[in-house]
């Protein structure tokens, strides 16, 4: 078959809730991906920061079919050992307590969201327990997720939605004053926002919101399923700002293309929250999943990982401010590490799209008008050149 009838068979048999672009990716190889003909396209996606090492790695291949001879699934019913060893790693990473694995980022809000409702009724009985989020928040597409996320195309066509939940205006500590209510039990955050447009939290922000959920012994909820594992240039981006959360949030890159998340608390919330029977999941860390996840936290060690994002993020930066110098309509840079926005006042998805289709370089949007860079964490300065090349071509035919 050729790409005409393969695309013409997926809009026959899928359901058509994205608008793909005309490409279909074959295999990868390190930084690069490769079309059915065998095209190289430069990433800088990463599957939405999920391929924190790229493709082919063979460490990470070695050991999971290495476990998938060995087993892939037992059920929760029973201990298994990848697990056992992935949760111990994963609380040293993020200095969290205790950890309850999922299959996707949205599932691991719904238990972060289920914690603390269940964490107020513990200390305080019954009550329609609030939990304030913020606007141009993304946390997910299950109903729980939808609720706290702070776009309404996407959450209108599915009201009513969980009740009790406030939106404030993220890094606005007085409206996150005027939200909050007796019965406010958590406030929850992206540490930087990724899909509303690359917005890190103030540290000040931040700060305050602490004090404030230990003043009012209420869950600072941070969801770091984008902005952790690596990206920002620490293990997770809540470590640059001097505070901690009640809970965590983790998947997109902590299994490296197995689906797999987590939600992790503290010892102080875990000992007031969840019990036996309160939750659970069939595959949430099976054998396979959680082998993933153990290797990419052996592999952070192993290839120093963070400080190598901390170097080549402030390489990848002065070449996008040179783009903000440069052209007109680049009007700013903003994000951390390497994640990385560019606001463009031209149509981003002509950007991204002429970018995919003509010079090969895979590239993201967020919000409506941000250009969005997720490279593997891996990728070099070389690749940063490329990619500076690539995209100046792109942008200089919008001149
Ligand atoms: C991607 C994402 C989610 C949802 O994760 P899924 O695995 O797609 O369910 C939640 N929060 C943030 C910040 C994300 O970037």
């Amino acid at each position: 078959m050729n790409k005409k009838e393969y695309i013409e068979k997926a809009e026959n048999n899928l359901l058509h809730v994205y608008n793909r672009f005309p490409v279909i990716f074959d295999y990868g190889k390190g930084v690069h991906l490769y079309d059915e003909l065998d095209q190289e396209y430069l990433d800088f996606a990463s599957g939405i920061g999920v391929m924190a090492f790229g493709y082919g790695n063979e460490d990470y291949e070695d050991a999971l079919i290495t476990q998938l001879k060995r087993i892939t699934h037992t059920s929760n019913l029973y201990y298994h050992i990848p697990m056992i060893e992935a949760a111990e790693k994963l609380s040293k990473a993020s200095g969290m307590d205790k950890v309850f694995f999922t299959n996707s980022g949205a599932e691991a809000i719904e238990g972060a969201l289920k914690t603390a409702k269940k964490y107020a009724y513990t200390r305080r009985g019954a009550g329609d327990y609030e939990i304030i989020a913020m606007e141009n928040s993304f946390h997910g597409r299950t109903v729980g997720s939808l609720s706290v996320t702070g776009t309404d195309h996407y959450r209108e066509p599915f009201y009513p939605l969980m009740s009790g939940v406030k939106f404030a205006t993220f890094n606005d500590f007085g409206s996150v004053l005027a939200n909050l209510s007796d019965n406010t039990c958590a406030i929850i955050m992206e540490t930087v926002q990724g899909e509303g447009g690359l917005y890190p939290a103030d540290k000040e922000f931040l700060q305050k919101v602490r004090q404030l959920c230990d003043d009012e012994g209420i869950l600072l909820i941070l969801d770091e399923i984008q902005c952790g594992m690596g990206r920002t240039g620490s293990m997770y981006a809540f470590q640059q700002y001097g505070i901690k959360p009640d809970i965590l949030t983790t998947a997109k890159a902590l299994g490296n293309g197995v689906p797999v998340g987590a939600f992790c608390v503290t010892d102080k919330v875990a000992e007031q929250s969840l019990v036996p029977g309160d939750h659970g999941t069939t595959y949430g860390g099976n054998p396979l999943c959680a082998t993933a996840v153990s290797q990419v936290f052996d592999m952070f060690q192993e290839y120093k990982l963070t400080e190598h994002v901390q170097e080549i993020a402030a390489y990848l930066e002065d070449v996008l401010d040179v783009f903000v110098n440069k052209y007109d309509f680049v009007t700013e840079r903003r994000g951390m590490g390497l994640m990385q926005g560019l606001v463009l006042t031209i149509p981003v998805k002509d950007v991204v799209s002429k970018a995919l289709l003509e010079e090969h370089l895979v590239v993201l949007s967020a919000g409506k008008d941000v250009l969005r860079l997720l490279p593997p964490l891996v990728i070099t300065e070389q690749d940063v050149d490329v990619f500076k090349e690539k995209l100046e071509r792109v942008f200089d035919s919008f001149l």
